[in-house]
């Protein structure tokens, strides 16, 4: 292993991956199976409709074996043609990514900016499609919780701003980091895309990602013309009607999936969505007990996923968390782009209970005082918050 390892279990506390239960990884090593054979067909109903449960859909959802990366391509590239305008709000770095994605497939982006400090601007959002009288602008593109900087944007918020605005445009919505961890209504919410991936609240490793399809969006991907194969929901639609796939699925990250559908409907999802809540709150109880400041500025988009900390200008980030791995072998997660080393972000997603919170944050004010950040103690902040919202 790494040369890091020191005795005891890693704390893997980065928003994502996340920890995988031992009931996942035990669904995992089943043997894998003939995915042509009659058993496959079975498994893969099954899954494909429990999988709806989570996102709140009656409609299909599509699963591909790859990364959340290739979900946002799928989404684009099934729904939009070369030129076709897309508004998108630079939430921090994934939207950003996401963006420059389009960019590259042949869209033409608009980009809301916000000082990612908070969500998606709902306001601007309305007021930009509202200006928009010939419909140029093809669909939003929204990232539900922005894992770069740990902000929830209300997407019912940004439906009413569509609605109001009269506007014919599709909504498309990451929720690669929330889905699993927070409250999410691909129906109700008049959703057209929603994207979304294994490894963070779904508690299942890296390796699949989703589209949630709407019946406008499957209307749309009959005419529009960007160029897709690998993506493409037609056959994959077709194939699943029966609980096949396409191509070759990812047979054992389907048992897993199975499992760890399970695990978060027997917790039950509003428990699952308020132990999520109540570590967002007691992570940020600690984080200002510190004296630190948490990166997301507006309370109602506050992330029950992950807290991104900024450090006092003259400390770096980088180096408190290379100083935790290396003293108590913790990982948290690195600042990206214009946060890189004013930031670090803890992880409170996934499969996730008080002393594993209780761990972590004792792990980063260990590490606050080793690598001489100046701080007070905060951990009893966010314990007696815990024991008082058991
Ligand atoms: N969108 C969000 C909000 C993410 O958090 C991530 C990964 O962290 C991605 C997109 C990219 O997903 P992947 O790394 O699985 O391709």
């Amino acid at each position: 292993f790494a040369e890091h390892h020191t005795a005891g279990r890693h704390f893997l506390q980065i928003p994502g991956p996340s920890n995988v239960p031992d009931r996942v990884l035990r669904a995992l090593d089943n043997p894998t199976m003939d995915h042509r054979g009659p058993d496959f067909g079975k498994l893969g109903a099954r899954v494909l409709e429990k999988t709806k449960k989570i996102f709140n859909t009656e409609s299909h959802v599509i699963i591909y074996p790859a990364s959340g990366t290739g979900a946002w391509e799928a989404a684009l590239v099934n729904t939009l043609s070369p030129g076709d305008k897309v508004l998108m709000c630079e939430t921090g770095w994934f939207a950003h990514l996401w963006e420059e994605m389009a960019g590259r497939l042949g869209l033409l982006t608009e980009l809301l900016k916000t000082d990612w400090r908070r969500g998606a601007d709902v306001e601007g959002i309305e007021a930009r499609l509202r200006a928009d009288k010939n419909h140029e602008i093809k669909a939003v593109a929204v990232v539900h919780n922005e894992t770069s900087t740990g902000a929830t944007s209300r997407i019912n918020e940004v439906r009413r701003a569509i609605d109001a605005a009269g506007h014919p445009a599709l909504l498309l919505v990451d929720t690669i980091s929330s889905l699993g961890s927070v409250d999410y209504r691909h129906d109700e919410w008049g959703v057209d895309v929603t994207v979304s991936g294994s490894q963070k609240g779904l508690m299942l490793p890296p390796g699949l990602s989703f589209n949630a399809v709407s019946a406008k969006a499957l209307k749309a991907s009959e005419t529009a013309k960007l160029t897709r194969s690998f993506w493409d929901w037609k056959p994959m639609i077709a194939s699943n009607a029966t609980g096949y796939f396409p191509y070759t699925p990812a047979t054992n990250m389907l048992y897993a999936l199975d499992t760890a559908l399970d695990m978060l409907f027997e917790e039950g999802l509003d428990n699952v969505f308020a132990r999520h809540d109540r570590h967002g709150e007691a992570t940020r109880r600690a984080v200002r007990a510190w004296g630190l400041e948490v990166q997301c500025e507006d309370p109602r988009h506050y992330s029950p996923v992950l807290t991104a900390v900024r450090l006092p200008e003259g400390h770096s980030a980088n180096a408190l968390r290379a100083t935790i791995l290396k003293k108590f072998n913790m990982s948290l997660g690195n600042g990206l782009g214009q946060l890189n080393d004013r930031v670090f972000r803890i992880g409170h997603l996934g499969d996730f209970g008080d002393l594993q919170l209780v761990g972590t944050l004792g792990g980063v004010e260990m590490g606050l005082a080793a690598a001489g950040i100046p701080h007070k103690p905060g951990l009893a902040a966010a314990m007696q918050y815990l024991n008082g919202n058991g």
